[in-house]
């Protein structure tokens, strides 16, 4: 059968979305095309993401400007947290056990896929060191993140920076994003050095 256009550019929209399937994705569409209100709520929300940008100084989304954390003076600017991702990031402010501030690459090292120290937001923190007394390397339990916090972890010896590390107990080869916050905010606690 044939659907309507309109249909079908909302489903397949929403079918790139990480997560959606095809079914899900036309379930998705149906209800919208029935529930006026939601679709328009949601086109409002959608067009709300056009001023957002990202911080100049961490990386992290903002709506303009410094972000949020990076604007709050009663965080600790002398220990930065470096995070893979914003993911990453959200997922450590869901702990409640970090008052410093961040900084996100953008990935891990990763030289299979083609990224190396140039391709992540390295020189942006090298330029931000003065005045920090520690850099936690909050980097996945991945090959890719180890890996990305040993480099890190030389490189900031050589500019005379304390690295530490996330405490081993988080679970191996996975993504910050999907620890709870309380095994976070331990492993943040227990930080060693590197
Ligand atoms: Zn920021």
């Amino acid at each position: 059968m044939r659907y309507p256009e309109s249909l079908l550019r909302l489903t397949r929209a929403l079918s790139r979305l990480p997560g959606i399937g095809p079914k899900t994705a036309q379930k998705l569409a149906l209800h919208l095309a029935f529930q006026k209100e939601e679709a328009e709520g949601l086109r409002e929300a959608l067009e709300g993401l056009r001023s957002l940008g990202v911080c100049p100084a961490c990386g992290n989304l903002s709506e303009g400007g410094l972000c949020p954390i990076c604007q709050d003076e009663s965080r600790d600017p002398s220990v930065l947290a470096v995070v893979e991702t914003v993911a990453d990031l959200y997922a450590l402010e869901r702990s409640g056990e970090f008052s410093g501030r961040y900084h996100v690459l953008g990935g891990a090292l990763n030289p299979l896929e083609g990224v190396g120290p140039k391709e992540l937001n390295l020189e942006g923190l090298f330029a931000r060191l003065q005045g920090v007394r520690e850099v936690v390397l909050a980097t996945s339990m991945t090959v890719e993140g180890e890996a990305t916090a040993l480099f890190l972890a030389e490189e900031l010896k050589r500019r005379g920076v304390k690295a530490t590390r996330l405490a081993y107990g988080l679970p191996v080869g996975g993504s910050l994003e999907y620890v709870d916050e309380v095994t976070l905010g331990r492993a943040l606690e227990g930080r060693k050095p590197l």
